[in-house]
């Protein structure tokens, strides 16, 4: 009777490990479906309010938005709104240097906005083997539980 509880927690954790690593594996297997290329993406249809999403953020140049399919109890894509040749950080160049530095100072002010201040995971994915789904860059914000290191 003693055991019961602990035995409660270890299956949860199991559970939740087991989930957490079929969701990986599908979003790895979303990500390598993906040609590379500069095609408008699902996130124009945020930016132009195509499609429903929840803001967190916008100014002028960049938009912070839930992840439809979190990592964590928090989870934020920070974009930026003109995409101007930028699918990923592979193709940045200078004249991305401003809109770079706003992304993840934007990052920053959307953590404390959601109270992450035991700490977060900022995360840019780049190419298939980075399992980059979305060409039109953006930083995930991760928070709201311990992450692992290294990662998967
Ligand atoms: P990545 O694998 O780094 O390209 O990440 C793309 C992210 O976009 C994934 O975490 C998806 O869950 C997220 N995503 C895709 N479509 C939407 C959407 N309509 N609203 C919010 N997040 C989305």
């Amino acid at each position: 009777m003693l055991h019961e509880p602990s035995c409660c927690c270890a299956l949860i954790s199991f559970l939740t490990l087991l989930r957490r690593q079929l969701v990986m594996a599908s979003e790895k297997e979303a990500a390598l479906a993906v040609t590379p290329s500069d095609s408008p993406t699902i996130f124009d249809k945020i930016i132009s309010r195509e499609i429903p999403h929840h803001v967190v953020y916008e100014d002028d140049k960049v938009l912070a938005f839930r992840d439809i399919r979190p990592q964590g109890p928090i989870h934020i894509l920070v974009i930026p709104k003109v995409k101007d040749g930028l699918t990923g950080l592979s193709k940045a160049e200078e004249r991305h240097i401003d809109i770079l530095g706003r992304l993840l100072y934007v990052a920053k002010l959307v953590a404390k906005q959601e109270g992450l201040d035991d700490g977060f995971r900022i995360v840019i994915n780049d190419g298939p083997q980075g399992c980059q789904a979305v060409y039109h860059i953006h930083v995930h914000v991760i928070g709201g539980r311990q992450m692992n290191w290294p990662p998967g």
